[in-house]
């Protein structure tokens, strides 16, 4: 089975392969460990893993690089404030990432380099720019990229040079940069400052340490070559992050980057963005705390087009709950003796029997949300065609593991009791197949099912992100 992505680069449909014939390298930018990641990160690292799980399920090995972000501005003035050295602030904060992503069963990438540790190869990356005429020296001590030596600049984006005016964060003019030529130039290596401590590395340039883009392109070509197959991170990263890591790295080799980009769209939260000052900024540990699990987080999380802002809501985890409590008594209904789905094991595909219409979903865009409609249609099918005969139960177990795989789904939660109404399985299929179709956006398809509903005696009533289902007399 192909598996096709749209390439942010090209905005085209394209096949993910890797070019060596190998394994897919896979690049993500990973988290700046200076706090907990919140459930907007884990949007983009969960959905990062479903792209992951689809190639691996459809038989494509991969390569997976996320580095730590464990140098910077925040990470520096943050372990001063909390009175710890850098190493140690951000080890605590590692240590809570990497325990956060393993709840959310999240596979480990090949390859978790720190940005500190990986000092020397950004200096090499610098050092190839500056004799190459694309990066200089300025008043201040620091080094910056000349964007006016790389004709190519913007074509992630699409922003032209003369667009570059400020981005919503105001990242293009930073204060302390005095020293650039021109506006729109990027630190390569920040020059020493006294409010940076102890935090200083050697350089041909004089003490300092490496701007935040450098890290990415420094690191992903050191374990994955000049030239790799994909990179991703959260839509915010486009600009100015990923533009410049490709002028860095393009403008250092003089070959192509990375061929192929995706990008997460962001999560909100009750439709508002999530900040700090409006109260909604939600760790895992918030979610657990309400009594979800990581395991209904991530199905919210993965649920929905990658590429649409999702809506974080309560009601969506209560949703999130019931589905996965479907899946759970399917899987039980059919080997009653295995509480949780089992990772395939070896490269070879055998395919997946009936659910392969939901492969082919994930495998189209990563479109998720016809996946799981598709995957809750299926269940009723499956359930009456189910046999006494043991080969029969067994192909049919395989490929719904190796479906729960590409998801990330193990379904080995204890049972949740929700306060409900029996609902039969047929509409609990509709209703979900319904809310699958809402989350894509196919409003015609919905109402349809609405109406289905409606015919079989059920109201759905939409609250929020949720549904609720209840008996047209009652
Ligand atoms: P950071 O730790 O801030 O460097 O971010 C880690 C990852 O999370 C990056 O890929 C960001 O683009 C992504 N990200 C940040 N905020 C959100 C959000 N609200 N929704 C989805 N992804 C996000
Ligand atoms: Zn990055």
């Amino acid at each position: 089975m192909d598996f096709l992505l749209q390439n942010t680069l090209s905005g085209l449909k394209e096949k993910v392969f890797p070019a060596d014939g190998e394994a897919l390298r896979f690049y993500c930018c990973g988290p700046t460990v200076y706090g907990p990641a919140h459930i907007g990160n884990f949007r983009t690292f969960t959905i990062q893993d479903l792209f992951r799980r689809t190639a691996e399920a459809v038989g494509i090995r991969t390569c997976h690089v996320r580095n730590l972000t464990d140098v910077d501005d925040k990470t520096i003035r943050e372990s001063q404030k909390a009175g710890l050295s850098l190493k140690e602030f951000t080890d605590q904060w590692t240590r809570r990432f990497e325990a956060d992503c393993k709840a959310l069963n999240l596979l480990e990438p090949h390859h978790s380099p720190s940005a500190v540790l990986h000092i020397p190869q950004q200096i090499e990356l610098i050092q190839r720019l500056v004799d190459k005429g694309l990066a200089y020296k300025g008043q201040d001590g620091s080094v910056y990229f000349r964007i006016s030596a790389f004709p190519d600049y913007g074509k992630l984006s699409g922003l032209c040079r003369e667009g570059l005016v400020c981005n919503a964060d105001g990242r293009l003019h930073s204060e302390d940069e005095y020293g650039k030529e021109d506006y729109s130039d990027f630190a390569l290596w920040k020059g020493w400052k006294e409010e940076d401590g102890p935090n200083r590395w050697e350089s041909p340039w004089g003490p300092g340490r490496p701007g935040w883009h450098i890290e990415c392109s420094a690191m992903s070509m050191h374990y994955l070559g000049e030239s790799y197959d994909v990179h991703s991170g959260g839509v915010d990263l486009v600009f100015p992050h990923h533009e410049n890591e490709i002028a860095q790295s393009e403008g250092a080799t003089g070959k192509p980057f990375a061929r192929h980009w995706f990008h997460p769209t962001h999560l909100r939260v009750e439709g508002q963005k999530m900040s700090k000052s409006l109260g909604n900024l939600y760790t895992l540990d918030d979610i657990c705390a309400k009594g979800f699990s990581p395991e209904e987080l991530r199905y919210v999380l993965i649920s929905g087009h990658f590429r649409q802002p999702l809506n974080f809501t309560w009601d969506s985890l209560h949703a999130a709950r019931s589905a996965l409590q479907r899946l759970q008594k399917f899987r039980a209904k059919l080997c009653p003796n295995s509480s949780a789905v089992q990772d395939p094991v070896g490269e070879s595909v055998p395919g997946f029997g009936i659910w392969e219409p939901v492969m082919e979903s994930l495998a189209d865009d990563l479109n998720a949300a016809q996946a799981l409609g598709r995957l809750f249609t299926l269940l009723p099918q499956a359930e009456s065609s189910l046999s006494a005969d043991p080969a029969q139960r067994a192909t049919l177990l395989e490929g719904f593991d190796r479906v729960m795989f590409a998801f990330g789904l193990k379904l080995d939660a204890p049972a949740v009791q929700e306060v409900s109404v029996e609902v039969p399985e047929e509409v609990r299929a509709l209703a979900e197949e319904r809310w699958q179709a809402k989350q894509s956006r196919d409003w015609a398809k919905a109402d349809t099912l609405r109406g289905e509903l409606a015919s079989k005696g059920w109201i759905v009533k939409d609250a929020k992100d949720g549904y609720s289902l209840s008996h047209a007399a009652g």
